[in-house]
Order: structure tokens, then C-alpha cells, then sequence
């Protein structure tokens, strides 16, 4: 389970603090595919990049699982990042390496052999349905071909987590909807829990059991995605 208790994330800048994020209190289960939605400027990418340690709260913590993430460093706070997988709008694929390099990557920085590695990104390529991809850079694909790299590249290291950070966004409608289902897809076959965050409502409303609203930096609303999206 993941848990936020009272989490604030507050930037200096030269004109003054921002408070990005304020006093959020969050339940995510297990097995969950949980969204965020907001406007630009709502806080949701602070919010995610402090899920995986790439921003620490100003106040309050963050759990995932056993770890307490928002304190941990170094090498644990390394190893607690290999059991995070995220993906991002615009791929951030290595450019000058194939399919199969951008996928190994990962299992490369965790100091997996060679052999272990090479079977383990032929099942993520047949897995994201990339199959005779490998050798392919990613200029070389489309965009949700790369969004499918992005996706192996992430579940790698056999996360117990994906962020999501508006993956779809740069997407026609039609690849977003494949993207989607290879989501829900990986959310039912592998069990690990999905973060995503958006600013398209058809995007919450095709994947996520709950959803939380952000405004100026709070959760406004939260519950079903059915109940919260109810027209009244
Ligand atoms: P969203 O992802 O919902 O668009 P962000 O989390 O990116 O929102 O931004 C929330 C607020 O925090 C915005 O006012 C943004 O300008 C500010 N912000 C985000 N990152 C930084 C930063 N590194 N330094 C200063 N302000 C930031
Ligand atoms: P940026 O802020 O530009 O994303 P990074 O240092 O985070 O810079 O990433 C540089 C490149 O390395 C990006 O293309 C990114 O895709 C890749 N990269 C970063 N972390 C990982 C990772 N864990 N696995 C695979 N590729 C990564």
C-alpha cells in the first residue's frame, strides 16, 4: 500500500515560495490503478516525483510498502527506486540505442547478467507487443511503439509500482486507447499498482478505479471514478 500523511512540497524561488503541493493525505491499494487529475499548474508532477524520490516533501512522508521513501537515501533509496517503474509524455527513450538496449538499461544500472538480461527483455518486448522490434532505434517508431518501449523499459526490474506522468498525452486518440489497454492489461496479468496522472478526463475515466482532484495544490476531490464524475 501506498500512503501520503500530510504531504507538502514547498520551492523557493527568487520570487518568493511556491507551495506546489499542500497537505495531502492519500490511500493507494494494492493492485490499484489510481489517476490524478488537475490543470496545469495543480501540483500533480511535484506529487509523482515525490513518489519516486526524485523530490523530497517539505513536510510529512510518503510510504511505499514497507519503505518510508520520502526519508531514505543512497543506496536505499536506490533500491527502492528499481521497485518504482515510471513513464513519461514524451518517451525519454535513449536515442542513440535500439529497443532492446533503451529495455536493458535498466536491468544493466541493477547489475543484472548478461544472459538473465537478454531473456528478460525478450519476455518485455513479447510482453508490450514489440515483437521483431528489438533492433530498432526509437526514431524508428511510432508513437505509441515508443510509449511501448517506455512501458517494458519501466517494468524491467519487476516493479511493484508504474507511475504514469500524462503517458498518453502526446498520443493521437486512437494510440492512446491501445496504450490504455496495454495498462489495464499489465494491471491484471503482472497485479502491480498504477499511479497515472493526466489532464484528460477520458483517460480517468477508461483505466482508474479512484481518482483523486487536484486544485492549487490540494486533492479537492477524491473517491470512485464514477461518483466523482457523476453529472448531477
Ligand atoms: P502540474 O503537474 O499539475 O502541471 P506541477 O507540479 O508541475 O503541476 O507544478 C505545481 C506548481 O509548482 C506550479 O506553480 C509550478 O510552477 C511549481 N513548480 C513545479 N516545479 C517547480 C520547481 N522545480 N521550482 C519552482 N516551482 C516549481
Ligand atoms: P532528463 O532530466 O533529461 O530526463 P535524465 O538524467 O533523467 O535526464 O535522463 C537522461 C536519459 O537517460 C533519458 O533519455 C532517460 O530516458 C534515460 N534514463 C534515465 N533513467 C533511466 C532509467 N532508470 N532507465 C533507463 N533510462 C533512463
Amino acid at each position: 500500500m501506498i500512503k501520503l500523511d500530510n504531504v507538502s512540497k514547498t520551492f523557493e524561488t527568487r520570487n518568493g515560495a511556491v507551495n506546489a503541493v499542500k497537505d495531502v493525505n492519500l490511500e493507494i491499494n494494492e493492485g490499484e490503478i489510481f489517476g490524478i487529475i488537475g490543470y496545469s499548474g495543480a501540483g500533480k508532477s511535484t506529487l509523482i516525483r515525490m513518489f519516486n524520490g526524485l523530490e523530497a516533501p517539505t513536510q510529512g512522508a510518503i510510504h511505499i510498502n514497507d519503505v518510508m521513501i520520502s526519508d531514505v537515501k543512497g543506496a536505499a533509496l536506490r533500491a527502492a527506486r528499481q521497485k518504482i517503474g515510471m513513464i513519461f509524455q514524451h518517451f525519454n527513450l535513449l536515442w542513440s540505442r535500439t529497443v532492446a538496449e533503451n529495455i536493458a538499461f535498466p536491468l544493466e544500472i541493477a547489475g543484472v547478467k548478461k544472459a538473465e538480461r537478454e531473456r528478460r527483455v525478450a519476455e518485455l518486448i513479447h510482453l508490450v507487443g514489440l515483437d521483431g522490434r528489438d533492433k530498432s532505434y526509437p526514431s524508428q517508431l511510432s508513437g505509441g511503439q515508443k510509449q511501448r518501449v517506455g512501458i517494458a523499459r519501466a517494468l524491467a526490474n519487476d516493479p511493484d509500482v508504474l507511475l504514469c506522468d500524462e503517458a498518453t498525452s502526446a498520443l493521437d486518440p486512437q494510440t492512446t486507447s491501445e496504450v490504455l489497454n496495454l495498462l489495464t492489461d499489465i494491471n491484471k496479468r503482472l497485479g502491480l499498482t498504477i499511479i497515472l496522472i493526466t489532464h484528460e478526463m477520458p483517460v480517468i475515466r477508461k483505466i482508474c478505479n479512484r481518482v483523486a482532484v487536484m486544485e492549487g495544490g490540494e486533492v479537492v476531490e477524491l473517491g470512485d471514478v464514477l461518483s466523482v464524475f457523476q453529472t448531477p
